[in-house]
């Protein structure tokens, strides 16, 4: 990096003066970070450190979306807010907060609910978007709003001690759909309200989201374009999942890319191989397939303490993160059924096998949690 693009004599704040002095990034990664306009999607677990973070930088404007008010159980984890905040619009409060950490910095604050219908309006005239929701219908409208716009999108999500980040929608990367196509049915995903969550594991998370962010307003550093980290937090394992573009991604296929592809930076072999779709099937599906003259091998992805809670008698075990140094142990011409508790890893790890070119995948719906209430009530539910 140079400071070539510092504008003449541009004088910095004396706030910014330790990243300006770093190699790497200088005046110009400063100039870039303060002209720059930043949308954060919920400012809640993710959004709180990520907002914090992004306006302590020196991000030019950060427009805030959220439409929910403090609640106490909130305090644990969203660090925007305090006890004295507890029944106060969210937004009115983060905005406050945000303006005290960095008056510079220009804070708009849209008290809404982000949808399909008004996202677009929304992510036009921003340079990166963060993802810091915690439901499936307004990441897919984040996602599909993104691609149309050509805007990058960071994501984040966590549950219990686990996190993952990524960044979609970027030219030439693949988008949330890539990897997700279809939002799972609804209430088979449990929320951090069902399963509950560390309040370290959003504030790590939410930093690395404002992290990638950075580094792509700055233009510093390789943004996890194409790749997904996932964290466990409870043993430091951490692993990134490369994610390929899929040529049949009904979200892709329609978007305006912000600049054209260039010749090299086409799909990737592997991408050409992802057209294999993933079966949606539930636990009695499954058992009856389990049951037949051809059965597929039913591949539990969760961690050694979920199985040794309880398994389906005659399950692999594999789980997830060590799911691509495993991969040469298995058959891409055998047909997988791929289970973990709820149903989301399992389809993950369905969806990435089908990246690399396994040819018959099967998702089990609802996870072992559905197995154990439909299938085999002996299966203990945890
Ligand atoms: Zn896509």
């Amino acid at each position: 990096m140079t400071d070539s693009a510092a504008p003449a004599g541009a004088v910095f704040d004396a706030r910014y003066a330790r990243q300006i002095v770093l190699k790497g990034f200088g005046a110009s990664a400063q100039s870039r970070l303060l002209t720059s306009r930043v949308l954060i999607v919920g400012a809640g677990g993710l959004g709180s450190p990520a907002a914090m973070y992004l306006a302590a930088a020196g991000v030019g404007q950060i427009t805030l979306v959220d439409h929910d008010v403090v609640d106490e159980t909130n305090l644990h984890r969203q660090l925007l807010y305090g006890t004295p905040d507890i029944g106060r619009s969210k937004i009115e409060a983060a905005a406050e907060r945000l303006r005290t950490i960095n008056p510079g910095v220009q804070v708009i604050a849209h008290e809404m609910k982000l949808s399909a219908q008004n996202a677009e309006a929304l992510v036009r005239d921003h340079n990166v978007v963060l993802d810091a929701t915690d439901n499936f219908p307004t990441r897919y409208a984040l996602n599909d709003a993104c691609l149309s716009h050509g805007v990058p999108l960071v994501y984040g999500s966590v549950a219990r001690f686990e996190g993952q980040v990524s960044v979609f929608a970027a030219p030439d990367g693949p988008c949330y759909r890539c990897l997700f196509p279809e939002a799972p049915a609804p209430g088979t995903v449990p929320t951090c309200a069902e399963e509950g969550v560390l309040g370290v594991v959003p504030g790590i998370v939410g930093m690395l989201q404002a992290t990638e962010v950075i580094k792509l307003l700055a233009q510093i550093g390789t943004p996890l374009i194409g790749e997904l980290l996932l964290l466990d937090l409870l043993t430091h394992d951490q692993q990134r999942i490369t994610i390929s573009r899929r040529p049949d991604c009904a979200a892709c296929r329609t978007q305006v890319r912000a600049r054209n592809s260039s010749a090299s930076s086409g799909p990737s072999p592997s991408a050409s191989r992802s057209m294999n779709d993933v079966q949606h099937l539930s636990a009695i599906e499954v058992a009856a397939l389990l049951a037949s003259d051809t059965p597929p091998v039913l591949l539990d992805v969760r961690e050694p303490w979920e199985f040794d809670t309880a398994h389906v008698a005659g399950s692999t075990l594999v789980p997830l993160n060590t799911l691509p140094s495993a991969i040469s142990a298995l058959n891409p011409q055998q047909s997988y059924a791929v289970l973990c508790h709820h149903g989301m890893r399992s389809e993950m790890a369905a969806n990435w096998l089908a990246q690399q070119g396994f040819v018959s995948l099967i998702n089990v719906a609802g996870g072992i949690d559905a197995w154990s209430r439909t299938v085999d009530p002996s299966v203990p539910r945890y």
